[in-house]
């Protein structure tokens, strides 16, 4: 993990938030490449969850709520961690993240000082709205822990606004807002983070065959992206996981360098959310079921809920490779290469002239020019050939193009495979037709 720390602040993928003034635990800044890697995992993720199924449709709710809703969800009464302080060393805990012998014998696992009994808090940010600063209950209002509650107070005006019949799904990405106890391990767990999450709307008595077809369709998903599957695997909540609401519960873990951690989660929340949104609110928010005769019923949900920050560690995790390189003669030459997928990688491809001179930068910018429309595109002239393929390797670019002098004299040019490291000559022509076949038909080797 240190490693992909260095490299990610190295590179410009992610930096502490508010560094100059120490940081601020718990949020983080996506740099260049960062920002385009987020950006491409989630329209990734919008493509496989919208573009792909006629009866999805996306939304981008508030992140300020009617207060009511964390009520009705259950967030103000449930969504707490058991804390535990330290009196002598002042370290705090999750009381359910430490031996259970700790908090029994009330011992701090790290000085054996003495421990607080354990408290409820919870997790979620409060803030006011309007000019009165007093901490008057009328004007207390959440950042929303999770994206899920603005999907299920719109899904009526859906089901309106688009005709939707069941099953049908909401999906969305956005910012979520946690108090997290124990921030560590880079960006798996902060307290300003993101998440892509699905609300699949189904018919009483088919929502375990949709619960199956999700957890098939959200694991394939993975695969698709060329995430190493032998480190993803299944995990079902047990009765004392179980939230009192979920009919069944399974997390995708993936193996990060500190263990096997949650990644997303897929769940069957039976008809929990919009019973209690309709007795919160007051609205009749059954379905009308035109196709059976006109029954009204409240409709179960499928969720999958997968965080976009911490999909992002989970790339940078699984894409980073070290690897010897055999084509130098010398045994220590080393290269770090992050293997993403290209329809992620934060620059698609880069083009290098062998030389500033003699008109190869000029002929470079003109077929980075030719590119950049369609894909994503870097240019770098500085320093020797080899240091720079290094140096889009441990980008991820999985293609560069080289312009040489047999460029100028027939129009061809090199591509460069990341993976492989293996050059191919082709007519300029050909590179837009051929970097399109080369994504869609990426197959991750190593
Ligand atoms: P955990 O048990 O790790 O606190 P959770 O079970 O509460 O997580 P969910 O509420 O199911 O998580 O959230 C769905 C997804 O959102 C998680 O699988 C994770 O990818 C992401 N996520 C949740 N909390 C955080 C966080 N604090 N920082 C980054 N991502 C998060």
């Amino acid at each position: 993990m240190e490693k992909i720390t260095s490299l990610a602040k190295r590179r410009g993928f992610v930096f502490q938030s508010s560094e100059i003034y120490g940081g601020q635990s718990g949020a983080w800044d996506y740099g260049p490449l960062g920002v385009e890697l987020k950006n491409r995992i989630a329209r990734n993720w919008w493509k496989e969850m919208t573009q792909l199924h006629d009866e999805i449709v996306g939304l981008d709710a508030a992140i300020l709520m009617h207060p009511r809703t964390w009520e009705a969800s259950g967030h103000i009464e449930n969504f707490t961690d058991p804390l535990v302080d330290c009196k002598k060393c002042k370290a705090r805990f999750r009381a359910d993240q430490i031996p259970p012998e700790c908090v029994s014998e009330k011992k701090c696992p790290e000085c054996g000082g003495e421990l607080t009994g354990v408290r409820k808090f919870n997790l979620m940010f409060k803030t006011h709205i309007g000019p009165l600063e007093s901490n008057d209950e009328s004007n207390i209002i959440y950042l929303r822990p999770e994206t899920a509650q603005g999907i299920y107070v719109n899904y009526k005006n859906i089901i309106q606004s688009n005709r939707m019949k069941l099953p049908f799904g909401i999906a969305q990405i956005g910012k979520a807002f946690r108090n997290e106890i124990v921030t560590k391990n880079f960006i798996f767990r902060t307290c300003e983070f993101e998440q892509m999450e699905m609300q699949y709307f189904v018919k009483p008595g088919t929502d375990v065959e949709w619960f199956n077809e999700w957890k098939k369709r959200r694991w394939a998903y993975y695969e698709k992206l060329g995430v190493k599957m032998e480190r993803l695997r299944w995990h079902q909540h047990g009765a004392d996981e179980l939230a009192h609401y979920a009919k069944d519960a399974y997390d995708i873990e993936y193996l990060f360098p500190m263990g096997w951690k949650e990644l997303e989660g897929v769940h069957n929340r039976s008809q929990y959310d919009l019973t209690r949104h309709t007795d919160y609110s007051g609205k009749d928010l059954q379905y009308i079921d035109q196709d059976d005769g006109n029954r009204k019923y409240i409709p179960f949900i499928i969720e999958t809920s997968a965080g976009l920050t911490r999909t992002l560690l989970m790339l940078l995790c699984d894409a980073y490779d070290e690897e010897k390189v055999a084509d130098k003669g010398n045994e220590d030459d080393y290269r770090t290469v992050l293997r993403f997928h290209p329809t992620v990688a934060p620059i698609t491809v880069a083009v290098l002239p062998l030389q500033k001179k003699d008109g190869l930068a000029e002929l470079a910018h003109d077929i980075r020019a030719a590119l950049r429309e369609d894909f994503a595109t870097d240019y770098d002239q500085g320093g020797a050939i080899g240091r720079r393929y290094r140096r889009q390797d441990e980008a991820g670019t999985p293609f560069c193009v080289t312009v040489d002098y047999e460029t100028k004299e027939n129009g061809s040019v090199t591509l460069r495979f990341r993976d492989s490291m293996n050059q191919v000559r082709l007519p300029r022509a050909e590179l837009a037709p051929r970097l399109f076949q080369e994504i869609k038909t990426y197959k991750r080797t190593k």
